[in-house]
């Protein structure tokens, strides 16, 4: 109780630090997206990625030097699933580890059919229950932020992953508030990823990554990213998914996607 009290007056005074003028300058360069938020959430946001520097332990790999950029890039697009939100700043997370491009890694991806594919894949970012930190390859995540309504965003995906982790399973579930929020959630999410793997075992063309196939998790992840960066698409192609993402991230990115209006 002490403890919380203490966070949360070190996190106020956080917030309402000044933000530096650079910051808002790396991202309107780095994420087009920022400058067509209101100036409202623009200031929310700023005023997490204060929190989230000063929070989280980030670290270069791979020979990468980590600058200001780096860090205000990545928190910003991290924070974007906080904002309107009550948050306590991804609480299983300490560290985020950042190396210049895709780096080699194990890998297992399913097919379809229950076939797996196996083997080594360059791979762009990671993240894991209980590892406390997230890996992300400093390329993707620019090309991520620069390219926005592609429906792909890696530090959307991996965040999207630790939110899962918050009720200590990573199961497709995030913290929702209400005994009703959990039946519709489960009722809706169930529906919708067992009928992607149908679809793609059907060989059809489906609107969402096949990637969000391989399990419940993944298909929380992929569906934020789509949430995000394709909106309208997502909306029209499976407006009851959309609905309850719009619920949980109290927020309708359809006001301020990049998304081309009638490219679906
Ligand atoms: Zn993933």
């Amino acid at each position: 109780m002490v403890l919380d009290l203490f966070k949360s007056r070190r996190r106020a005074r956080l917030r309402a630090k000044p933000v530096p003028k650079a910051w808002r300058a790396m991202l309107e360069r780095n994420l087009p997206v920022f400058h067509r938020l209101t100036s409202e959430d623009q200031n929310e946001l700023l005023s997490h990625v204060q929190v989230f520097v000063a929070e989280k332990h980030f670290e270069g790999a791979g020979g990468l030097t980590l600058t200001d950029e780096i860090k205000v890039t990545i928190a910003a697009q991290a924070c974007l699933l906080l904002l309107h939100r009550e948050t306590d700043y991804y609480p299983e997370l300490t560290s985020i580890i950042v190396y210049p491009t895709s780096y080699i890694s194990d890998e297992q991806r399913y097919l379809g059919g229950g076939l797996w594919e196996e083997g080594s894949e360059h791979r762009l970012g990671h993240t894991g229950e209980r590892l406390g930190a997230i890996v992300l390859s400093w390329d993707d995540v620019r090309h991520g932020a620069s390219e926005p309504h592609d429906g792909k965003n890696l530090v959307l995906h991996e965040f999207a992953h630790q939110l899962d982790f918050e009720n200590r399973n990573a199961d497709g579930t995030p913290v929702l508030q209400t005994s009703g929020d959990y039946r519709a959630w489960a009722r809706v999410m169930s529906h919708e990823f067992e009928a992607l793997r149908d679809a793609l075992e059907a060989g059809d063309d489906t609107f969402l990554d096949d990637y969000g196939a391989t399990n419940p998790a993944e298909f929380f992840a992929v569906i934020t990213e789509a949430f995000f960066e394709r909106p309208r698409a997502l909306r029209r192609n499976h407006p009851a998914l959309f609905m309850q993402l719009q619920r949980f991230y109290q927020q309708d990115p359809t006001s301020y996607s990049l998304e081309p209006v009638g490219a679906y």
